[in-house]
């Protein structure tokens, strides 16, 4: 498929202090778009200026959630270059989220050449200070002006990109997390495992009282016996008990982040015992008491290491490593951006240059 341009004839100004990103609220001059209708496949690739959509009020996806997204960034290295991190497994990803919400399959081949393109359009849009980057955000939502419940037969797949700040303005601080007793992120046979809107409306009611409570993120325990862990808000969880890296197994109701899999693969290489398996609150807190918890912490695209240092389980307060990042979370840090800014040998073939 040929994807058509057209350029923005209003360029907008880069924003002037990198400082002062943020997250997600500048968009560049440009976006992806394509159609989908059945009978037709997708369609009408193309690259237009970033502007405001219309839609039908009666649109499908206002009124039934369906909708999948993916999140990842591209960076600039010392030389100027700009590259992506394992862009290949978040769409990858993003036809299983498609599988699960009853949304037609993409050409990952396809949407990686168009991504590339788009960001090779936008290149000066990509920050230059350290630890700020590109954010990439695709995603797919059901267009049908029809109120009744049913897969859509029509769809808009999108690309927009955001410059963003460093997520650590002043270094990796370690966050306040408590473990989520009253509500439930993912139950089993639900969308846990799929990168769509609906768990995160589900999540919010915990996230805004964890903010009031003056925490940053919930722990989130599976949604049957309440028992398991889970994962953290946009975070999968990682903990390191005596010298060992456990993480919850992917049993269908945690995201499987990409963040995730590049840390085991990491630890992997280093000689590190890594296991992947159900892990209960309760052992948690048991290695905690015998002094044997190391270190807590999270992964996600957005931090790419959050270690935790404060972690509450109904009345108990477990202080992680004295409230300091723990050598793993930073080895792993370090590693990770080093190769997202082309600092360290990309030997894993994870960088994907534009
Ligand atoms: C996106 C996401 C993650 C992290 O995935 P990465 O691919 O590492 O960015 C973890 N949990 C949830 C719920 C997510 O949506």
């Amino acid at each position: 498929m040929e994807i058509k341009i057209q350029k923005t004839t209003a360029p907008k100004a880069k924003p002037a202090d990198e400082t002062k990103l943020g997250f997600g609220h500048i968009f560049t001059d440009h976006m992806f778009v394509m159609n989908y209708d059945a009978g037709q496949g997708w369609h009408d690739a193309r690259i237009i200026p970033y502007g405001e959509i219309s839609l039908s009020p009666a649109a499908m996806c206002l009124h039934y959630g369906q909708e999948i997204f993916e999140g990842l960034k591209a960076y600039r290295t010392a030389d100027g270059s700009v590259q992506m991190f394992r862009p290949d497994e978040n769409f990858k990803r993003m036809n299983v989220s498609a599988e699960r919400m009853v949304i037609p399959q993409i050409d990952e081949e396809f949407v990686l050449g168009a991504l590339k393109q788009l960001v090779e359009m936008e290149k000066d849009w990509v920050p230059h200070t350290d630890g700020a980057s590109l954010y990439i955000r695709p995603f797919i939502f059901a267009t049908d002006p029809y109120v009744g419940v049913k897969p859509a037969d029509h769809y808009l797949f999108m690309i927009i990109l955001s410059p963003s700040g460093a997520y650590y303005s002043t270094g990796l601080n370690p966050v306040k997390i408590y473990v989520e007793e009253k509500y439930v992120r993912a139950v089993r046979g639900g969308t846990g495992f799929a990168k769509t809107a609906a768990n995160y409306a589900i999540s919010l009611k915990g996230q805004d009282e964890a903010h009031n409570q003056d925490y940053e993120q919930v722990l989130w325990l599976d949604g049957v016996e309440q028992k398991y862990i889970e994962e953290v808000g946009s975070m999968n969880i990682f903990f390191v008990i005596d010298g060992e890296v456990i993480t919850p197994q992917l049993t269908g109701s945690v995201l499987p982040g990409i963040t995730r899999k590049s840390s085991i693969e990491l630890c992997k290489k280093w000689g590190m015992k890594v296991t992947e398996r159900r892990i209960t609150i309760q052992e948690v807190a048991e290695a905690y008491d015998a002094g044997k918890l190391d270190e807590v912490f999270g992964t996600g695209t957005a931090a790419v290491i959050s270690p935790v240092g404060h972690l509450k389980w109904g009345d108990k307060i477990m202080t992680i490593n004295d409230n300091k990042i723990g050598a793993v979370s930073q080895k792993l840090y370090d590693t990770m951006t080093g190769i997202q800014y082309g600092k360290l040998p990309d030997e894993f073939g994870w960088i994907f240059k534009i």
